[in-house]
């Protein structure tokens, strides 16, 4: 009998990665920002026992895998798993599984809702088709936990404090807060250096006073970064960029990276090869220090 033949593009493409042992897969699921729910769980680690050998590992972009699950096994697991809705992830030239940190629905620190952005951007762009790979980070304040300038398209929570002048009694506690040595309080008034403000919001968290406030809350959009062996930050492009603007470049990036990235080609090298100014202008800004400042 003829053996059946295997379209092993078809098996990436569902997420599966062949391994190093002959036949056998690790099985990448995918998780949108890093959280899953108990009952998803419970179905992955059923299928680790049923299909894998009985443990998954967790991925540096916070996906699962499911390693040895054989060849044969691969249409039942991912079936099984489907029907709980947990698809496979995204492999090979795709927009990745977009990763995000807690933000600020549990995270003391957040400034934004990393967890809803992930979602939105997950939904529209998600598993699109593009020259090499696009890896999107969502990360909550300058701590900057996710590595947002390590990603294609970096996402970073930011505030611009302003004083109000009037409340300030000189108490200090800002200064204190302040990790940049951003604040000095003199004649009982704190005073911002806006050149060594990062936007992180921790003075506004420590005034008790009422006299720091949150001015404008937004995020910090970084492109063209990536790790592994040939590591490159990504350009910061936009401080305190509301969910329109960041939409609106996100939807221009995506279109310069189709449009103009060759096979094979990272979006920061693309920007590279033809030049910062052109990638700018696509994105409708005429300089980049429309940008940064
Ligand atoms: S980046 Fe900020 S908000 Fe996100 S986990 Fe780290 S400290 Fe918390
Ligand atoms: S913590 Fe508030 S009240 Fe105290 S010095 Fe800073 S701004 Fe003024
Ligand atoms: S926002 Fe952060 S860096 Fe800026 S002044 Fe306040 S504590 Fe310092």
């Amino acid at each position: 009998m003829a053996e059946k033949k295997v379209d092993l593009s078809s098996i990436k493409s569902k997420g599966f990665l062949p391994q190093r042992q002959e036949n056998m897969f690790s099985m990448r699921l995918k998780v949108v920002s890093g959280n899953l729910d108990a009952e998803k769980l419970r179905a992955i680690a059923d299928a680790a026992e049923k299909y894998g050998s009985g443990y998954v590992h967790i991925t540096s972009r916070q996906q699962i895998e499911v390693p040895f699950v054989k060849l044969e096994d691969v249409e039942a697991a991912i079936n099984e798993l489907e029907k709980q809705g947990i698809s496979g992830g995204s492999a090979g030239k795709k927009v990745r599984a977009i990763v995000a940190c807690q933000g600020n629905r549990v995270c003391r620190h957040g400034l934004i809702d990393c967890q809803n952005l992930a979602h939105m951007i997950d939904e529209k762009y998600f598993g699109e088709a593009v020259p090499k790979k696009l890896k999107i980070a969502v990360t909550g304040c300058p701590s900057a936990c996710m590595r947002p300038q390590d990603n294609d398209f970096g996402i970073m929570g930011t505030v611009r404090p302003e004083i109000r002048e009037e409340n300030c009694v000189g108490c200090k506690l800002c200064e204190k807060a302040c990790k940049m040595g951003a604040i000095t309080v003199l004649e009982d008034k704190a005073h911002i250096d806006t050149g060594k403000c990062i936007l992180c919001g921790a003075c506004i968290a420590a005034c008790r006073k009422d006299a720091l406030k949150a001015e404008k809350t937004g995020c910090t959009i970084f492109v063209g970064g990536r790790a592994g062996r040939q590591p490159r930050q990504g350009i910061k492009l936009l401080e305190l960029a509301d969910e329109k603007q960041l939409f609106s470049i996100l939807e221009k990036t995506f279109e310069y990276y189709r449009k103009e990235g060759l096979d094979g080609e990272r979006l920061g090298e693309l920007i590279d090869r033809l030049g910062i100014e052109k990638y700018l202008d696509s994105i409708g800004c005429v300089s980049h220090t429309d940008y940064s400042s």
